[in-house]
């Protein structure tokens, strides 16, 4: 991809963010026992008009991380910079005029959209709570946001258990445009939907991109669904970055061990070509209690002596690719 001036100018910083979720003991005097380390020190930067990807398997804190950004959930610790304004202690009115310009496309369209309303309704509640009182000016936005998203005005009329799931991801995006955001944070937009299906709403978002000059995070556990979608792309194991690269770089020179597991995963176009898949041993360990040095080195085929005791440093090995393994020098 061209490096222009306008794409490396970063709209979101995160620096040193950390999500514990605390676990408490007890039943007349809770006790804090331990946390749940869902986040833990992660530093990156999203540039405006780009697609940032973020990979790994369940657990590994990359929801956690979209639904910080937003303060869906509150940082124990590190920063969240928008627009250059640290935004960790805004008010609660502040926070509302900063989420016109950061929104969230959430997994499961049909849990986020509230089944009692009309989808009219739906994509026009945000454009209300931001502000824009006049009915006749909110459905004719909301029509123009149906036609944006591929769907007609007479859909906003009806209710979301009339669409499928393809459909219902389309009117969770018409919602999210509704305040003309800068960043939309997609956690998993495609997850739960068929392969076809998946095409058609990422070749929309993409669309959208260009058109409104949008910013993404998006947010997946298979590297296949994000090469296609973005510029750079992070992959994450259990709260921690472990790579980050140009999208290219990633699936042409992967670096650390986990990235080549993940990528061996992906089927290729042609079935008479054959290559080795890297199954890794045993499940992600517990976020409570993570091994020491390198967190990955309880199901790493590479792992030596000195991973168990020092966690390797996250560094730039050179052109923005970044990894963490002592393997890597
Ligand atoms: Fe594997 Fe060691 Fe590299 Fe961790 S530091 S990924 S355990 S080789």
């Amino acid at each position: 991809m061209t490096e222009t001036k306008k794409n490396t100018e970063a709209l979101l910083q995160v620096e040193n963010l950390q999500k514990y979720f605390p676990i408490r003991k007890g039943i007349i005097v809770q006790k804090h026992v331990g946390d749940v380390k869902a986040v833990d020190g992660v530093s990156f930067d999203i540039r405006r008009g780009e697609t940032l990807g973020m990979v790994g398997e369940s657990g590994c804190g990359k929801s956690t991380i979209g639904r910080t950004i937003l303060r869906l959930l509150e940082p124990t610790g590190g920063k969240v910079i928008f627009e250059g304004k640290v935004i960790n202690g805004f008010s609660g009115e502040e926070m509302r005029k900063m989420r016109s310009q950061m929104q969230m496309i959430f997994q499961d369209p049909y849990a986020s959209l509230n089944p009692r309303m009309r989808v009219g309704d739906i994509i026009g509640e945000p454009i209300l709570i931001h502000g824009v009182s006049n009915r006749a000016e909110r459905e004719k936005r909301v029509r123009k946001l149906l036609d944006v998203v591929g769907l007609s005005p007479y859909h906003g009329a009806r209710y979301p258990h009339e669409f499928s799931g393809g459909q219902r991801q389309r009117i969770g995006i018409a919602r999210a445009l509704s305040v003309s955001p800068k960043l939309i944070v997609c956690d998993e937009p495609v997850s739960a939907l068929d392969v076809s299906i998946q095409a058609q709403v990422i070749n929309l978002l993409e669309d959208l991109q260009k058109e409104f000059d949008l910013t993404y995070l998006f947010i997946a556990h298979d590297l296949a669904v994000v090469k296609h979608i973005s510029s750079r792309v992070v992959v994450m194991y259990l709260g921690k970055m472990v790579e980050l690269s140009t999208s290219d770089e990633l699936y042409r020179n992967p670096l650390h061990p986990y990235t080549t597991a993940l990528l061996s995963a992906i089927p290729l176009p042609d079935p008479t070509v054959k290559k080795d898949r890297i199954l890794l041993k045993g499940d992600v360990p517990s976020p409570v209690n993570p091994p020491s040095g390198c967190r990955f080195h309880t199901r790493c085929p590479k792992a030596q002596g000195i991973c168990k005791q020092e966690d390797p440093e996250f560094k730039d090995i050179g052109n923005g690719h970044y990894v963490a393994c002592h393997l890597v020098k």
